[in-house]
């Protein structure tokens, strides 16, 4: 498999793509990002690294946060965890709030957005919000091994000012006693994780500690290893979880800014950026492009 050649190709389909999607409005400093760009890239399991397209333009990561701050509240709670959020599929959108009052305040799984908010008020108490983010910059720049990766404060602002919704989801968690911290302080937290900027080739070396087998950055245990990917291929899309996996058939976390960090476990970590969005709010021409991907090299969970 000649990999450069297949990215190539992928770029060139992905510029004549008929539909590009939306970009997200809802934070008025994502909606400004140029839709017409996409970027790939690919971290073998043997090391090797490839990328294609827009590679080198930092993007916010938004909801693929999620997955590092999941990794870091299970390294520091165990299985404690899952007292305060479950593990089953919403099938609703990524901000809804309808399933928090049948459900007690318990979010149905980590990464919608009211499951996200539980596990970072539960990595931010007893700490100062400035310490935690310092904690999850480094957890992401030795992932990705690179003292580059930062915070856009602008995003973190944006959202700050316009965060409304989430802060209707961290009240109402905090009505059912499923919250530590006061909701300014998480969703203060939140905001700033979900700023996190960074190109693909950077979001590529990141989840290489997710991929499993040697020679990776061995920063959770292999039973966490397992149990994201279980959870970002169950819930990783939110209600377009079912269509990725059957599209693409690997574990994948996408974010409103248009990224998508995909496993191939065993095999290789994938980040693909294209901002536009599907109606389910993850990227339309990531997905399509992780679909091709997948399908080329035949990698796939499912046999
Ligand atoms: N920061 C965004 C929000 O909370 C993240 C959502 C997403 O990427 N799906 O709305």
């Amino acid at each position: 498999m000649e990999f450069t050649t297949l990215l190539e190709g992928i770029v060139a389909r992905m510029r004549t793509a008929p539909d590009k999607g939306r970009v997200a409005d809802y934070i008025p400093e994502l909606a400004s990002v140029d839709p017409d760009q996409f970027g790939i890239a690919l971290a073998l399991a043997d090391g090797r690294f490839f990328a294609a397209g827009d590679a080198d333009t930092a993007f916010s990561i938004q909801s693929v946060s999620k997955v590092f701050t999941l990794a870091l509240a299970l390294g520091r709670l165990g299985d404690g965890l899952w007292h305060r959020v479950g593990r089953e599929p919403s099938g609703l959108p990524f901000n809804s709030i309808l399933q928090l009052e049948h459900e007690k305040g318990i979010p149905r799984n980590p990464f919608i957005n009211a499951g996200a908010l539980v596990v970072t008020d539960a990595i931010l108490a007893g700490h100062q919000p400035r310490e935690v983010l310092g904690e999850i910059l480094r957890f992401v720049r030795a992932a990705a091994d690179d003292e580059h990766i930062h915070i856009d404060e602008a995003v973190a602002r944006s959202e700050t000012d316009h965060g409304h919704r989430n802060m209707a989801l961290a009240y109402f968690l905090a009505a059912h006693g499923n919250f530590v911290n006061s909701p300014e302080l998480t969703c203060g937290t939140y905001f700033h994780q979900c700023a996190i900027e960074m190109t693909v080739r950077q979001l590529a070396m990141a989840g290489r500690f997710l991929v499993g087998g040697p020679g990776k950055p061995n920063l959770i245990s292999r039973d966490s290893v397992r149990r994201i990917n279980a959870l970002m291929l169950t819930c990783g899309h939110y209600d377009g979880s079912g269509d990725f996996a059957y599209r693409v058939g690997l574990p994948g976390k996408s974010g409103v800014g248009g990224g998508i960090l995909v496993i191939a476990p065993g095999r290789a970590s994938i980040a693909v950026w294209s901002p536009g969005l599907n109606q389910h709010g993850n990227s339309a021409l990531g997905t399509l492009a992780v679909e091709h991907l997948a399908r080329e090299t035949g990698w796939s969970i499912f046999g």
